[in-house]
């Protein structure tokens, strides 16, 4: 006889990620991502430069992990690339002070935050969610995660984004508007942060169109790699 289980569909298995150096992998929770983070992106964008940063987010079930072929995402003609720094969470709270809020980092890694370009801007005109635009399967290529215990707390590191061996996106993380300590205290003021959350802090200048068959591959020095086919 098999034992009855407790839920009426068979429960998700908890979205992961690995982590360099060990078997053990980071179970994650929820995944924030920071808009308009870097002047020139915000620039070539032609948005407001005056106006803060702010966060949306994406589902922990979109993560796609480095090494992922991932289909070209339904209902779009413009998908960009954009490089971001992840920031992974090992505590957390509710109005965390920046002066504090680095210890509550468990690690970080490269990621891309997969953007319907034309759909985002759809909705941005029209002053709907974003969803449509930030918001779909495998929409989050992520890394593996290097522990804070080991290469620290970057603040300065070149970051770029290949397509097919050419770079198209080259910054570095010290152009953020807010550092990483800045984006875990203003989005814990908004939401509780926890263990198992990921934050993708924006993405420097340089975002452009991929199509079917592109690889794609995110840098970031001292941090890690995330590479990913679109098909
Ligand atoms: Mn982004």
């Amino acid at each position: 006889m098999t034992a009855q289980s407790s839920f009426v569909i068979a429960p998700l298995a908890q979205p992961q990620l690995p982590v360099a150096g060990t078997s053990q992998t980071f179970p994650v929770r929820r995944i924030w991502c920071v808009g308009r983070n870097y002047l020139e992106h915000i620039r070539e964008l032609g948005n407001d430069e005056r106006q803060p940063p702010f966060f949306f987010a994406k589902h922990a079930d979109m993560i796609a992990q480095d090494g992922a072929t991932i289909p070209y995402p339904p209902l779009t003609k413009d998908l960009h690339h954009e490089a971001e720094l992840v920031v992974a969470l090992k505590s957390g709270g509710s109005n965390l002070d920046p002066a504090t809020a680095l210890d509550h980092v468990y690690g970080y890694a490269a990621g891309i935050d997969l953007t319907r370009r034309d759909l985002q801007m759809a909705s941005r005109k029209k002053e709907q969610p974003w969803e449509i635009g930030k918001s779909f399967d495998q929409s989050a290529p992520c890394g593996t995660i290097k522990p804070a215990s080991e290469i620290g707390h970057p603040s300065k590191a070149r970051i770029w984004l290949s397509v097919n061996g050419t770079i198209r996106q080259d910054g570095n993380i010290d152009q953020m508007i807010w550092n990483v300590a800045e984006i875990i205290a203003k989005l814990s003021q908004q939401v509780s942060v926890g263990a198992g959350d990921l934050i993708m802090t924006g993405t420097p200048a340089g975002v452009a169109a991929i199509n079917k068959g592109d690889t794609l591959e995110c840098n970031i020095d001292g941090v890690g790699t995330v590479k990913v086919t679109i098909s």
